[in-house]
């Protein structure tokens, strides 16, 4: 049997390193003898050249008839970029919010791993550093805060703003069961997330998340306060494995994950709906700055692809080497321009892939 990948090379460096990550799977395809069929998507800004708009009905029936989907980024620079030009629907990032919406996909996974050879972009004290962290979030994205019924009113003389936080059980049970599920993947330990001393949804998520923690007996619940979690991420990120939680809380403390990870072209990101379909993507932009010239980081998109063989196929191996080899790469001393530093040697785009495959 063939998988089925769709590959969104997107704009800016996205189809370098969308190829350079294509480059990767296939070597890995090829170790495990596996046969893959790619059918390649337009969307964000190549999509509006092409069609007037950043998602057609046809891109995302092609996304949806996939396995899993391959992104590198979408969007151009909004100073300088046509495409800005549009009414807001029309713009880059509307096919990327419709994509998500058309596919389902309500839980976002954002790993952070400390590559010991990157400690010196890690903020966190020697220590903390040297101990090295691989935590794991995983992110309610379709519910709360964020999508909750929201109003500003005068109020006794005074502008008065409401925000609504809602969440039934059913979404909290989907993104519980995903967190013990990669759980399983991973070394077996959960940390819900919340504010159950003061909010009544988090109350809601604590309560179902221990009630499906009984399907899972082999992984460890454990719950933490969200401003301990806060505390605890630059203090000992090494003990946390999936870290679950709802939509702001996880908006702001994977943001907080990712700058103590260090490199954002090191961080990759995957979105999944209630099957093993997902869509993976590196957590950076499409950085118009450097697009074109080859030198972009691609190793984000090649752990992204990673993530994709292990949450969508089932391949941890292919994970696991695809994370060796790249460990490899750094400890062999090449970097890209955006993670150089004195004594290594300088690669692009191109032979960062070609040095990867080379290791696997
Ligand atoms: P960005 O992440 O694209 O770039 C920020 C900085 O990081 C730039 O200096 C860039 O050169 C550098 N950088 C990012 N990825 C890199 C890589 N792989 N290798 C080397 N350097 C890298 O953020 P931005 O400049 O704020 O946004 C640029 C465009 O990307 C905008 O249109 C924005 O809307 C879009 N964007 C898209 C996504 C997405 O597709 N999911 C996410 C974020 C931003």
């Amino acid at each position: 049997m063939a998988y089925n990948i769709a590959l969104i090379p997107g704009d800016g460096i996205g189809p370098e390193v969308v190829a350079a990550a294509k480059k990767v799977m296939d070597a890995v395809f090829k170790k495990y003898d596996k046969t893959v069929n790619y059918k390649e998507v337009l969307m964000g800004g190549a999509s509006i050249d092409v069609h007037g708009v950043p998602l057609t009905e046809e891109a995302l029936a092609d996304c949806k008839a996939s396995d899993a989907v391959l992104m590198g980024s979408i969007g151009g620079d909004a100073k300088t970029s046509p495409w800005y030009q549009l009414e807001p629907s029309k713009r880059p990032e509307a096919g990327l919010l419709a994509l998500r919406k058309g596919l389902g996909l309500f839980a976002n996974l954002r790993p952070a791993y400390l590559y010991p050879e990157l400690k010196a972009a890690c903020p966190l004290k020697e220590e903390v550093a040297d101990a090295g962290f691989d935590v794991m979030m995983v992110r309610e994205l379709t519910g709360g805060l964020y999508f909750g019924e929201r109003h500003t009113e005068v109020v006794d003389g005074l502008r008065t703003a409401v925000d609504t936080l809602t969440y039934n059980e059913e979404e909290v049970r989907r993104a519980a069961v995903k967190a013990f599920e990669i759980a399983r993947k991973r070394r077996g330990q959960v940390t819900l997330v919340d504010k159950a001393n003061v909010l009544d949804s988090s109350r809601l998520w604590r309560a179902v998340t221990n009630e499906v923690a009984k399907d899972y007996p082999d992984v460890e619940l454990s719950i933490m306060l969200v401003d301990n979690c806060a505390m605890q991420l630059v203090k000992n990120p090494a003990q946390f494995d999936v870290v679950l939680t709802e939509n702001m809380f996880g908006d702001i403390l994977s943001d907080e994950m990712s700058m103590i990870a260090g490199s954002i072209g090191m961080l990759p990101s995957a979105s999944l709906n209630e099957s093993k379909f997902g869509l993976y993507e590196p957590s950076g932009g499409s950085a118009p700055d450097i697009a074109g010239q080859g030198i972009a980081n691609p190793i984000a998109t090649i752990l992204s692809a990673g993530m994709l063989m292990k949450y969508s196929l089932d391949m941890d191996e292919a994970f696991d080497d695809i994370q060796n080899a790249v460990k490899k790469v750094l400890a062999d001393g090449f970097r890209t321009i955006d993670i150089f530093s004195e004594g290594c040697t300088k690669v692009g785009t191109a032979e960062m892939a070609d040095l990867i495959i080379e290791r696997l």
